[in-house]
């Protein structure tokens, strides 16, 4: 049997996926990807993720303002969130969070501004994705006070080590695992994915990045998740079947979409 796929992750309205988006989603099919979720990092991605999952059956879409582009969000652009957020196929206020890594706006700023969203996921009974970068201790101590409120908290990109893992899972999160997992000097990410309670395990690509083997340093595409999900099966010792089973199943419960 196939193996059948969710790409929790990606950015399909950039232009290296958006330019021949029909010929990426029929890859992602024949590698078995059956249902991917469109991410939001600003209104005007928001709104295109959203009207993308309008379009095509298979694609979900989350709404929300990435540390990047963080600001003090005012009334005006809370209720375009909102209203964005209230569409059918709109699974998740994300991807917020904290970026020590880059820190593109000031830190008081964008922890503000992910306090703000994490509300209103709460508020809307919404799950929250999460981009989590050289910030994990201040995201855990910010996210705690809403991890009981919160439908559910996926860490895209997990890039945490297992400590932190444990806090996340701790909090009831998801860990979503990316490319770079196939890389050869992962090792922290590799235990991770090995000591990862499997109902908590979730695969992306966050394409059009961080591509995997063999593609590494190339646009990356939904299709490639499958590559993810075969090391995810090496380093657990099991079936990429199973890893492909319990993965789908995850990606539906942490983000309610239907079988
Ligand atoms: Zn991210
Ligand atoms: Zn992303």
């Amino acid at each position: 049997m196939e193996a059948t796929l969710i790409d929790t992750h990606a950015h399909l309205d950039f232009p290296e996926l958006a330019r021949d988006l029909d010929s990426v989603l029929d890859r992602a099919s024949r590698a078995g990807v059956r249902e991917i979720v469109t991410i939001g990092i600003d209104l005007e991605s928001s709104r295109k993720a959203v009207n993308l999952a309008g379009r095509h059956e298979r694609i979900y879409a989350t709404v929300g303002i990435h540390p990047h582009g963080a600001r003090r969000i005012d009334h005006a652009t809370l209720e375009s969130l909102r209203r964005l957020a209230g569409g059918d196929k709109v699974v998740a206020i994300g991807e917020i969070g904290l970026d020590y890594y880059r820190d593109r706006q000031p830190r008081p700023v964008q922890q503000e501004c992910f306090r703000q969203q994490v509300e209103l996921a709460c508020e809307l009974g919404l799950t929250a994705v999460f981009h989590v970068r050289d910030a994990h201790e201040d995201f855990l101590r910010l996210v705690e006070p809403y991890a009981d409120k919160l439908r559910r908290g996926v860490l895209h990109c997990f890039s945490g080590d297992w400590a932190v893992a444990e806090a996340a899972l701790a909090l009831g999160f998801h860990l979503s695992i990316p490319g770079t997992v196939t890389y050869p000097r992962a090792e922290a990410q590799h235990e991770v994915v090995r000591r990862c309670p499997v109902e908590r395990l979730l695969i992306e690509t966050d394409a059009p990045f961080l591509a995997p083997v063999p593609f590494r340093g190339k646009d990356n595409e939904p299709a490639y998740v499958l590559y993810t999900a075969q090391k995810i099966a090496q380093l657990r010792g099991c079936a990429l079947d199973e890893v492909a089973r319990h993965t789908t199943r995850n990606a539906r419960d942490a983000f309610g979409i239907p079988h």
